[in-house]
């Protein structure tokens, strides 16, 4: 027996702070009764809950690391018919969510899973989970302009947070200077603003790592699922 709220954040509803708003505001039934008080025990499996009239589905949990290629949205499915993640998950029938997101134009690693609290985990901004990124850029920035980055830069949205960065690949032939960038914050476009905010924007951007997890091995457009001992180090 789970607590309900733990269950209805589990299947995805909400965060669990919100789903306790939720079960408080008398929207949620077990077999049938409101129940609006916390702390109440229910069990998954047998007992029939709804939020809003609407069954919860309890599905087997999955936890998938997709490499995903340039060109792609992280969402299930695209009005314009652009290509969409859930393209990339053959054989998955769970409905599975992004845990954060990557730009159209950003490849590499992401993790996908219909476990709501976990994603919610996650990403929420207290957790600070290392996220590691290979920017490519024109030009060589210089080893004071990438201290810059380090130390912390003006955004729109505020100074950045302290981050690792390092020279990864300096390419004369072709002009392109590929920086390997580590940041514990994943606001929106964030790698990309923090280049443009040096005056060396972005041409390319992959990201090789989430936390404890790596992209290596998995080939672009392709999905793994991750390994229970994967899953206990990303808690
Ligand atoms: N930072 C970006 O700019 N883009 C991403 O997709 C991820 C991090």
């Amino acid at each position: 027996m789970e607590r309900l709220q733990k269950v209805l954040a589990e299947a995805g509803v909400a965060s669990r702070r919100k789903c306790e708003e939720i079960i408080t505001a008398g929207r949620v039934q077990v077999n049938g009764e409101t129940v609006k008080e916390l702390g109440v025990k229910v069990d998954a499996a047998q007992d029939e809950i709804t939020v809003d009239g609407r069954s919860i589905r309890m599905e087997q949990k999955v936890y998938l690391l997709l490499n995903k290629p340039k060109g792609v949205i992280t969402s299930a499915s695209d009005p314009a018919g652009r290509k969409v993640v859930s393209d990339f998950l053959p054989g998955v029938k769970e409905r599975v969510y992004p845990v954060g997101r990557l730009d159209y134009d950003t490849e590499g690693l992401l993790l996908l899973t219909n476990d709501g609290e976990f994603a919610n985990l996650l990403t929420h901004p207290k957790h600070h989970v290392p996220r590691t990124y290979l920017a490519t850029v024109k030009g060589t920035p210089h080893g004071s302009q990438l201290e810059l980055l380090q130390k912390g830069v003006k955004l729109e949205d505020g100074m950045t947070a302290p981050a690792e960065v390092d020279y990864h690949d300096v390419n004369p032939d072709k002009n392109e200077t590929t920086v390997k960038i580590t940041i514990y914050e994943g606001r929106n476009r964030q790698v990309r603003r923090m280049f443009e905010s040096i005056s060396f924007p972005v041409i390319k951007l992959r990201r090789i790592q989430f936390g404890p997890i790596a992209l290596l091995g998995v080939p672009r457009g392709k999905y793994r699922h991750l390994s229970p001992q994967e899953i206990k180090e990303l808690r």
